[in-house]
Order: structure tokens, then sequence, then C-alpha cells
């Protein structure tokens, strides 16, 4: 089965009116790509989610950055899922490594947002990935499976069709060392191993996963041959014109 590619964008704590007119009205809504093959889907910071929204063309998604595990109440300074429906936000980015890193976010807490979110009718894009000590360590898909497990743990084998994994090796990140496409390979071949063993073979088939991790217009043509890179999450890259280069090279 044909997996569709995917590429987000994510603006991290970057953007502006500025960027959403050139970025998002005049370079995006004027590019155009196979839409029956690639996805594209930009994470900008939550106070421009509307804006967002309301300029991009509609066959792009828009996605939040993170969200809270419970609907409203006294969580000062948190995102509710029903926030992101209201505006017409289908997407949270989970899991991303700065957040598991500057904010302590924990696998089970991944994993509880992961099944939450999913449960109020969004779409995830999950990251998991190891830092460099570990994979030194020899440590790259221990820790992958780990925070995978905590994922799947948190979910029923249905809602996996609300997933994507975004495979994001920490010391890759915005570091401008990119994981090379045998790397990213055999990384992306071992996650899918593990669904196939842990969930089921048809949801090791169906979900996809994504590279992120440094991605430009310069590596992304030879990361997306790849078989099993099923898309990127670009975070530098997506704020600037080349993200339409990155888009295409799914095609
Ligand atoms: C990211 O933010 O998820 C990311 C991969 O960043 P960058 O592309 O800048 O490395």
């Amino acid at each position: 089965m044909a997996r569709k590619f995917i590429v987000g964008g994510n603006w991290k704590m970057n953007g502006s009116k500025a960027l959403i007119k050139s970025l998002v009205q005049e370079t995006l809504n004027g590019a155009s790509w196979d839409t029956s093959k690639i996805e594209v889907v930009v994470s900008p910071p939550a106070v421009y989610l509307d804006a967002v929204r309301q300029a991009a063309k509609p066959e792009i998604g828009v996605s939040a950055q993170n969200i809270y595990s419970e609907r409203s109440g006294a969580y000062t300074g948190e995102i509710s899922v029903d926030f992101l429906k209201e505006l017409g936000v289908e997407w949270t980015i989970l899991g991303h490594s700065e957040r598991r890193e500057y904010f302590k976010e924990a696998d089970e807490f991944v994993g509880k947002k992961t099944a939450f979110a999913i449960s109020n009718g969004l779409k995830v894009i999950a990251c998991i990935g190891e830092k460099l000590h570990e994979r030194e360590a020899d440590q790259t898909t221990a820790v992958c499976f780990r925070q995978l497990k905590a994922i799947a743990d948190a979910l029923t084998p249905q809602q996996w069709a609300s997933v994507v994994i975004a495979y994001e090796p920490v010391w890759a990140i915005g570091t401008g060392k990119v994981a090379t496409p045998e790397q990213a390979q055999e990384v992306h071949h071992a996650i899918r191993g593990w669904l196939a063993e842990n969930v089921s073979a048809e949801v090791a088939e169906a979900t996809r996963i994504q590279y992120g991790g440094s991605v430009n217009e310069k590596n992304c043509v030879e990361l997306a041959k790849k078989p099993d890179i099923d898309g990127f999450l670009v975070g530098g890259a997506s704020l600037k014109p080349e993200f339409v280069k990155i888009i295409v090279a799914g095609e």
C-alpha cells in the first residue's frame, strides 16, 4: 500500500504576521504540488494558528506544536484540543525533543496526550529520537522503541490511523548535521519492524514515518528515495522559501 508523503513545517518559537504573509500567503499558496501524493502541514506558534489557518489554502494542513491532556480548566498557559478544533486546526505535534528536554515531558505523558488528542478528533505527529550519547552507546533503537512503546501503550490499534511518527535524532535537530539516508532508513526500518511486532502488520505498513533533523533543499531528495522515509518534519528550512523544494521532493 502506498503511503502518502507528508511534509511538516515546525516553526518552533519563530514567526510573525509578516512571515505568514510572505511564506504562507505568497510562497506556499502560490506553489503547487501533487496533492494525491503529498500532504503538507505547517505548525506555527499557537498565537498564530488562527491567522495561518485563515491564510493558508485548504490543502495545507495546520498543526499545533503541543496540547494539554485536559479539555479546559485551571491550566494556565496550556492549549486545549477544543481551541484547535474551533479554529479548524486538525493536527498537533507531540513529544518534540525540545519539549522532552526543556519541559521535562516524560514518555508516558507524551503517550497520554497522543491518546487524548486522537480521542478528541485530532491527528498527531508524534516525535521520537535518540540523543548523541545514546547513539554513541548503541542505544538508538532502544531509546526509540521505549518512546514508541509509551505511545503504543496508550493507543488502540484503530487510533494509529491518526498518527504520523517523526523520527528525529536529537543530534541532527537544528545542528546542520543531517543523518545520512542510510542511517535514517536503518532506524525507520527498525521502527516499522517494531510496529509490526508490537501493534500489527497492517499498522506497520500504513503508518507514515517522517525523518526530521536538518532537512534542507540539498539533502531532501536523497532522503526521500529511501523506502521507509515517508516524509519530513522540517524546522529551520520550513521558515524559508526552500520549504517548497522539500515538499516536492516527495514527488
Ligand atoms: C524540528 O524542529 O523538528 C527539526 C527537525 O528542526 P531542524 O529541521 O531545524 O533540524
